[in-house]
């Protein structure tokens, strides 16, 4: 017998009071926030579900599928202990062998479970297993066979659709991401279901504008195909940009989302930017011309939401596909992707001379890079009207990068420079455990103010109003 095996299986329990304070007066002042605000809608303005779950509503086919394969949270944490990626089903560039017993892929998950103890994983994979499913045992080598007859069983329900899961979770919004030369059929097809209010998408246009990629040029003469625009000219690949927007507004985008390596922004002359695209179009773009490139677009793009009042938001700072040999083998979005500092004073600050004063504009920020929060970030917000702050993000989505966040940017920024949360997810039965972690934090938060009477509790359970639904729904500018 193995260690494991004789090991007694846990109950899985969901505390009541998990993440609130452990002093008893926050706590039960935490409790009474978390009261009125723990039943609200999701709106949940930004993330990575497949439109094509909700356009053809088909039943999810098992529990690795669904819950492991599209997590690169979950394989990032197994890879760094030494579990190859084939092992886990993921597929490989080369078309070589993986695993592909999926059976086999969750057994081999559950007796590595503990690995996630102290990660937010563990709280929203949890949750899941718990609220979704109804399981009661924690999951680990004993219990995978059950849990995963169990959840595969639940999930060839109907009420395991992925629409009816939508209205389950109380989910009144969710926002996919897609990039800017995407047909959006999934979202077409829900036009007349009732859900193409609830399933809305986001222009991502990082595939025509970062001349790094390889598929850049393509990229762009695409753009000009599906435009009818003249996207070799200047004027004409600004036109067919404005068009695509267009396009995405139709399907619901009310938000841009761009994903840079930094937050460099420019203010080019006309014949300077002109200059630059040409020379980016032409393959003779050196790195540093690349990064000025993006940083012009982010400039036109927020002259863009200007006039089209989409809401813009910059994601900068992540490091992507730092493992070489996983990029190659496996390609992006593997786990492989690390924060890198990043700095906004003076990145931003072409944009920000030019529309930084305007009311009207929503530049949402995130950033990766923690040490900018009291130092730029909050300073930022807490002056320019059209900035504001996004939450704690990616790996800092958790309950101390929350708190830190709140710590760190409340003085300086207030409540009403931020907009709510975000669960940027592709895991969609993790979105409520993803909230709900945000909600318990956000009264931890308060209660703390309220315990040391720098806040009323009405107005802690105002803001909590504001910090779940009221906030988020202004910055996306969602009715
Ligand atoms: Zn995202």
């Amino acid at each position: 017998m193995t260690d494991s095996a004789k090991k007694k299986v846990q109950p899985l329990v969901l505390h009541p009071d998990r993440l609130f304070p452990s002093d008893p007066v926050q706590r039960d002042i935490a409790r009474r926030l978390y009261k009125h605000i723990k039943d609200l809608p999701i709106v949940s303005p930004h993330g990575h579900t497949d439109p094509r779950w909700f356009a053809d509503d088909a039943n999810f086919d098992n529990a690795t599928a669904l819950l492991l394969l599209p997590d690169h949270y979950v394989f990032r944490m197994l890879y760094s202990q030494g579990i190859k990626l084939e092992a886990l089903g993921i597929r490989r560039k080369d078309g070589a062998v993986v695993e592909s017993d999926y059976r086999k892929i969750f057994q081999l998950f559950a007796k590595h479970y503990y690995l996630f103890r102290g990660t937010p994983s563990r709280i929203w994979l949890d949750s899941v297993f718990s609220e979704v499913f109804g399981l009661t045992d924690s999951l680990c080598e004993q219990t995978a066979d059950h849990y995963y007859d169990s959840i595969n069983a639940q999930l060839a329900k109907p009420e395991f659709k992925p629409r009816a899961l939508l209205d389950r979770f109380n989910i009144e919004l969710i926002a996919t991401t897609e990039g800017a030369l995407n047909d959006l059929k999934h979202h077409a097809k829900l036009t007349g279901s009732g859900y193409e209010h609830k399933v809305i998408t986001t222009f991502r246009p990082d595939d025509v504008v970062d001349a790094d990629r390889a598929d850049f040029t393509a990229n762009v003469a695409k753009l000009g195909e599906l435009t009818g625009e003249d996207t070799q000219s200047w004027p004409g690949y600004l036109a067919a940009l404005r068009k695509r927007r267009a396009f995405f507004r139709e399907h619901g985008a009310t938000a841009t989302d761009h994903g840079h390596p930094s937050a460099i922004t420019a203010d080019l002359s006309e014949s300077d930017a002109a200059a630059l695209f040409a020379k980016c179009l032409s393959g003779k773009a050196s790195a540093a011309d690349a990064e000025l490139f993006r940083g012009q677009m982010l400039t036109e793009m927020a002259g863009m939401s200007l006039q089209d009042g989409m809401t813009m938001q910059i994601h900068p700072g992540a490091h992507r596909n730092h493992n070489q040999v996983i990029f190659e083998r496996f390609g992006p979005d593997k786990g492989a992707d690390i924060p890198s500092p990043t700095e906004f004073v003076s990145n931003l600050k072409p944009l920000l001379q030019k529309y930084g004063n305007e009311a009207s504009l929503n530049i949402i920020l995130f950033t990766l890079d923690e040490t900018t929060y009291a130092r730029e970030l909050a300073p930022l917000a807490g002056h320019y009207p059209a900035l504001k702050l996004g939450p704690a993000w990616w790996f800092h989505d958790s309950p101390e990068g929350m708190l830190r966040f709140r710590h760190q940017v409340t003085e300086t920024a207030g409540f009403y420079n931020t907009v709510g949360f975000n669960d940027d997810t592709r895991a969609f039965l993790s979105i409520p455990a993803r909230h709900d972690v945000a909600r318990r934090i956000d009264c931890r938060f308060l209660a703390g103010l309220v315990a040391e009477h720098r806040l009323t509790e009405n107005e802690a359970h105002e803001l909590a109003y504001e910090l779940t639904y009221g906030l988020v729904k202004k910055a996306y500018q969602l009715k």
